[in-house]
């Protein structure tokens, strides 16, 4: 069952994403969950001239190992624009700062291996 909101509303909570982040899907592969995000257009600006305009020059993939829900893993895939402003032609990347998540309960099956 596919629920978007939930993952969403999951995601900024217990996971610390943030504003700035659009939540596109979620995958679930043997023993872990990946939820997918791309930054939001109007997030970017351009870290030189502080520009909003810009061309897209392609993208990579960010993966970040986040805090398990149960026995399954739990990644964040997020995509990266790579970007040239269209003001003084510089490319850049855009990547919002994802905080570590925190926690107060540790899960029992990563202290028993934590000896
Ligand atoms: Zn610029």
């Amino acid at each position: 069952m596919e629920n978007g909101w939930m993952s969403q509303s999951l995601l900024y909570h217990a996971f610390g994403v943030r504003e700035g982040y659009e939540y596109r899907s979620t995958k679930y592969i043997e023993g872990r969950v990946e939820f997918h995000l791309t930054v939001k257009g109007e997030a970017i600006v351009c870290p030189h001239c502080q520009g909003r305009e810009y061309w897209r020059r392609g993208k990579r993939q960010r993966r970040i190992n986040t805090l398990p829900i149960g026995p399954k893993a739990v990644v964040l895939v997020v995509e990266v624009p790579k970007c040239e402003c269209r003001t003084c032609h510089k490319c850049f990347e855009h990547s919002p700062p994802l905080p570590q998540p925190t926690t107060t309960t540790a899960a029992p099956w990563l202290d028993s291996s934590v000896s």
